[in-house]
């Protein structure tokens, strides 16, 4: 790691341009498609950490002691186990004052390290959240954490690192480019969770759909059935957020239609929230407002499926949800 403040900043560079290129590329190509390619996803037992915009390099010529690289997007977007393994450790919020000097000491706020099969190890700085604890174990793609900006970090970022053994850093980037998975570009193991949902759908999930369409200012009938109206009210709502406009909501589409909701909110996010709860066993009045009920609910939905619960919903639990 560098002493240099992390930076979850978006770089001026051609090879930043490059990357962001690359990973505009691929994200249509999930928009196309609706599901991104397991091949790429996964390949031999890896998965992508986490998603967004690559903005640090590993051992640059400015950062030469930077060993690994900063995937940038927003706080809270979910951070996965790059390879099945055992949580080695995990440090929270250990800079500044931390005076430990042992193996990769501090600096990188809430952080986890990951040892895996073959003497590989893992590394995940500058985390809003961690979700694991030491000596778990954990499989590939499984949520270790929410990304964020503890530590020395100017902005949301994972900063990840691969070593074999530990303390001999490679460069994660080509690592995982070796296994077919672009950093930060393709959907990770895990993440996968939101249906691809399209023309001729009906029931609950066009519901949820429509309200999070409706939400964003767009008239969409909420009947729950996925016609020609909703297709060209999706496509709305693509266009707008400058995404592929093909009409299909699949993992691109709902990870920009979501919002995260608390108690005291309101609306036809809230409504779609509580719609969703309901398919997931809940019995809530769908009317808009996020009350001590909506918020009972979203408790128990989290502790029934192992997730943090704060009643906030937030990019992991609406991915669970859906
Ligand atoms: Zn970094």
């Amino acid at each position: 790691m560098s002493d240099d403040p992390e930076t979850g900043r978006l770089l001026d560079t051609p090879a930043r341009r490059r990357t962001l290129f690359t990973a505009l590329g691929v994200g249509i190509g999930v928009g196309v498609v609706g599901v991104p390619s397991p091949a790429m996803a996964a390949v031999a037992g890896w998965s992508n950490p986490t998603r967004g915009s690559l903005t640090s390099g590993y051992k640059t010529a400015s950062r030469p002691t930077h060993t690994g690289w900063d995937v940038a997007n927003s706080q809270g977007t979910p951070v996965y186990a790059t390879a099945a393994g055992t949580v080695r450790d995990i440090r929270t919020n250990s800079y500044p004052g931390d005076t430990s000097s042992g193996p990769l000491p501090g600096r990188s706020g809430n952080s986890v390290h990951l040892n895996h099969a073959d003497s590989y190890f893992s590394y995940y700085g500058h985390l809003h959240r961690v979700l694991v604890s030491v000596g778990q174990q954990v499989s590939c793609g499984q949520l270790v954490g929410l990304m964020g900006t503890t530590g020395n970090s100017t902005g949301p970022h994972l900063h990840f690192e691969i070593h074999r053994p530990r303390l001999t850093s490679t460069d994660p980037r080509i690592f995982l480019a070796n296994r077919g998975i672009t950093l930060g570009a393709t959907a990770p193991v895990g993440s996968t969770g939101y249906p691809s949902v399209s023309q001729g759908a009906s029931g609950w999930v066009p519901t949820v759909i429509q309200y999070l369409v409706r939400a964003r200012g767009i008239s969409v009938v909420v009947d729950g059935v996925f016609g020609p109206a909703c297709a060209s009210a999706v496509r709305s709502f693509q266009s707008g957020r400058g995404l592929y406009a093909d009409g299909l909501v699949g993992p691109v589409t709902w990870t920009a239609l979501i919002l995260p909701l608390q108690e005291g909110k309101s609306g036809d996010l809230v409504r779609g929230l509580q719609t969703a709860l309901n398919a997931r066993g809940a019995s809530l009045l769908v009317d808009g407002g996020f009350g001590s009920v909506t918020t009972t609910a979203v408790r128990s939905f989290q502790s029934r499926n192992d997730l943090v619960a704060d009643g906030l919903v937030g990019p992991v639990t609406w991915s669970v949800l859906i």
